[in-house]
């Protein structure tokens, strides 16, 4: 059997003990975490110990922590023109997000077409402040959406730079911080953020659950989904508990990054290899500050699809740009932002590794990349490519 290498952990990553086995506990309590008797209390606590568990990575208080069913839903919940802040509703008049962001940040959230504006990046992936600048001049009260890291190229957004323009406008800035847990720092208040959402399964909790954190005295005016006053009134629905128990372990297991300065060293190791491979690859954001897991790269004439197929067959899961796009034959949007031409662009392919990356999963990746650098110097049209 073939020794599969797990390289797709932007797009998921596995599961960690801790939150298995808080998930596996959760499960043996029965009650509604909204009931009063014993076995509601019982839910009630692994809840309220989760709620801590993220705040403490958030660098939040567990009161603005608001469980959602994924990063999905806390960035369309974060994305209203009702905004309360000091118990005072104000209505949001423009939304500002940048032209890489996530397709749920993208779709403007509950903000009608014409009020949303896209903000362009730099060709090495970074959001311009000057145009940021220069746009919001414009509004009176605006709502900034920019990300933490990119989860194509693992770029990292000067946050605090983004937050001091927003702020000064007299605006609100979320940030989907996604990507960022036990990677780089994701404490609200250091990056200066009001609002951040946060998804279980990118540090190793279960899929499906997510949450929206506020600061200070800001919260959302108008829930996503009504219906009972859970997650004070923020969001409707009987709490998945296990699944938020589980989010909660994992998440003080995120809270340092440990495994931060191990992941960047295999990284530089893929790219060297990469280069040595194939001198004229292209790394996409590479003169940027990036997170310590992602290279996204292309090699001309190497066409994504065969590279992941070919991958795939030799034990190893990488992915095409984003896993949400993957599938769909378009270029990355994110490429595209970047001014990267669509020919390189579709030959994208995103390696990202995670804290259990060993240093054999490296040398699989190189051999199986060895292999389909070499088909490719077969081709005729390809035989200028360099040995
Ligand atoms: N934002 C970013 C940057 C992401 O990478 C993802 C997951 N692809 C999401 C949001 C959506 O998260 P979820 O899967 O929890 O809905």
């Amino acid at each position: 059997m073939i020794e599969r290498a797990y390289f797709d952990w932007n797009a998921t990553a596995p599961l960690r003990v801790e939150s298995r086995a808080a998930m596996a506990d959760a499960l043996g309590v029965t009650g509604n975490a909204s009931s009063v008797h014993a076995e509601g209390r019982a839910a009630r606590r692994l809840v309220e110990q989760a709620r801590e568990q993220v705040a403490s990575l958030a660098g939040a208080e567990a009161k603005n922590v608001t469980f959602t069913s994924g990063a999905t839903e806390a960035n369309m919940l974060a994305l209203t023109p009702v905004i309360e802040i000091g118990g005072r509703k104000e209505p949001r008049d423009r939304l500002f997000v940048s032209a890489i962001e996530h397709a749920s940040v993208r779709s403007g959230g509950r903000f009608s077409a014409d009020a949303v504006e896209e903000l362009p990046v730099t060709g090495e992936g970074v959001v311009g402040l000057g145009e940021l600048e220069r746009r919001i001049a414009g509004a009176t009260r605006p709502l900034v959406s920019v990300m933490l890291a990119n989860n194509e190229t693992g770029v990292i957004q000067p946050i605090s730079d983004i937050a001091a323009i927003a702020h000064a406008a007299n605006g609100v800035l979320h940030v989907d911080a996604v990507q960022g847990p036990g990677r780089i720092d994701c404490r609200i208040g250091e990056l200066g953020a009001d609002l951040m959402s946060l998804s279980a399964h990118k540090l190793g909790g279960p899929q499906g659950a997510g949450a929206l954190i506020c600061r200070g005295d800001i919260q959302i005016g108008e829930p996503l989904i009504k219906g009972g006053g859970q997650e004070r009134g923020q969001r409707a629905g009987t709490e998945n508990v296990a699944a938020i128990a589980g989010f909660g372990a994992a998440a003080a297991a995120a809270a340092n990054q440990a495994d931060a300065a191990r992941m960047a060293a295999l990284r530089d190791r893929v790219e060297a290899g990469i280069k040595v491979l194939a001198p004229q690859a292209v790394i996409f954001g590479e003169n940027a500050p990036r997170l310590p897991n992602t290279t996204l790269f292309a090699v001309p004439g190497m066409k994504a699809e065969t590279a992941i197929i070919s991958f795939d067959l030799n034990g190893i899961a990488a992915s095409s740009g984003s896993a949400c796009s993957s599938g769909k034959v378009q270029a990355s949007h994110v490429l595209a932002a970047m001014g990267v031409e669509p020919a390189l662009a579709q030959g994208a392919v995103r390696v990202s590794l995670g804290w259990a990356t060993s240093e054999r999963d490296i040398e699989n990746l190189l051999d199986a990349l060895t292999k389909v650098v070499s088909s490719l110097r077969k081709r005729p049209m390809n035989a200028g490519l360099a040995a």
